[in-house]
């Protein structure tokens, strides 16, 4: 199998399986981190906290400002559910506002949240992007109000690795007081993210779309008085109220380690898929039946969403059975619909069920790339 669906998750890179090997077995570093009355306790202890340091360290933030979760999933509940009720709490002119604003391309995490925060009396508006994916400056203006509570707009998206101009967006956000989330699962580690610079006051990130493994993640919490994010879950008061619950002492290190290594390689990492994305796409765009979703140049270089004139994407992807590859999003992939990103974008029904994902990284070879485009090419003439 050909793997091209780094989007979706990504193996966990051997150095960082290594790193957590030393957290598991009876001769490891396996003890509660919470632990306080023995050295194997304080060792976990300085091991998660030196994790933390490494996260913190990519986003530019205070050691003090990060919460560990269970992925971007629950760092984007616990963003936007745990803010508000922050706010709430707190009362004053901003715990009275009603309002709340995110995309049509948001992944699910953030659009099911949202749609659970109507029945809690929260009126949502939706942005439509414009046709290349954007959210701009312009699009959220004319949404934002004076009683929008919490703006959440993705960095970069996952199924098309459309950027968005989050320093832009942020500044606005701020201008109306209210909080800004950022889903940034996609960009940290891939692209520069500077959760100061973007005035981000929450801001998700997960270990397994950059060489981590499943299951952790962690949310960037501002350090204001300005507001404080409410725990979803209840037991025991670990990171600082927000987050109960044993840390997964294995899992964090691999995240910390995973980000260090993503810092240090970024930039080479971004040439080299950079020279894949090239590699792969200039012969497809001599063709008049392939068409990009998004946008070739706003967008990071390891996703490329195309879409097939007058093609099935299912059975393309049957006539590519040793190409692991997407169509839609994986989260969305086990039903029919057309992919709701696309749609947003006003890509047709058709267009958009007939689309692929293909998601390049970091053990992404030429010649994988070489054998995929064969492939395509291949089934493309044939059907
Ligand atoms: C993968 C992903 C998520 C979900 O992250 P999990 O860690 O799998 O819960 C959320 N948002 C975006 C943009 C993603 O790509």
């Amino acid at each position: 199998m050909i793997y091209l669906d780094y989007a979706a998750t990504t193996p966990v890179d051997p150095r960082v399986v290594e790193k957590m090997l030393g957290f598991l077995g009876p001769d490891s570093c396996f003890a509660n981190p919470a632990s306080r009355s023995h050295r194997l306790g304080w060792q976990a202890e300085a091991a998660v906290e030196s994790a933390r340091k490494q996260v913190a360290s990519l986003i530019n933030a205070d050691v003090r400002e990060i919460v560990w979760t269970s992925g971007a999933t629950e760092s984007n509940n616990l963003a936007i559910k745990g803010g508000l009720a922050g706010l709430r709490k707190q009362g004053g002119e901003l715990g009275e506002r009603r309002h709340i604003v995110t995309s049509l391309t948001e992944h699910k995490a953030v659009l099911d949240c949202f749609e659970s925060l109507e029945s809690e009396g929260y009126e949502i508006s939706y942005i439509r992007p414009d046709t290349s994916g954007v959210v701009t400056v312009d699009l959220l203006s004319q949404s934002i109000r004076k009683d929008t509570a919490l703006v959440s707009i993705m960095h970069v998206n996952n199924e098309t690795g459309v950027i968005n101009p989050v320093m832009e967006l942020g500044e606005l956000v701020k201008r109306q007081g209210a909080l800004f989330h950022v889903d940034a699962a996609q960009s940290a580690g891939k692209i520069p993210l500077d959760a100061r610079t973007i005035q981000a006051d929450l801001l998700s990130v997960c270990a397994h779309k950059i060489y981590g493994p499943k299951g952790v993640g962690a949310l960037f919490v501002r350090r204001t008085s300005d507001f404080s994010v409410e725990p979803l879950i209840h037991g025991g008061g670990h990171e600082r109220g927000m987050r109960p619950g044993t840390l997964a002492s294995h899992q964090l290190v691999a995240l910390g380690e995973a980000f260090a290594i993503a810092q240090a390689s970024q930039r080479h990492e971004y040439e080299k898929l950079t020279e894949l994305k090239t590699r792969f796409l200039r012969p497809l765009l001599l063709r008049d039946d392939v068409k990009v979703n998004g946008d070739l140049i706003n967008s990071v270089p390891g996703i490329i969403n195309l879409s097939f004139l007058n093609k099935d994407g299912q059975l393309l992807l049957a006539a590519m059975p040793d190409l692991a590859i997407s169509s839609g999003s994986a989260c969305t992939s086990a039903n029919m619909a057309p992919s709701h990103v696309l749609k947003a974008m006003g890509v047709t029904d058709e267009a958009a069920l007939g689309s692929l994902r293909f998601s390049f990284g970091r053990f992404t070879t030429e010649r994988e790339v070489d054998q995929a485009l064969t492939r395509l090419t291949t089934a493309l003439d044939k059907l």
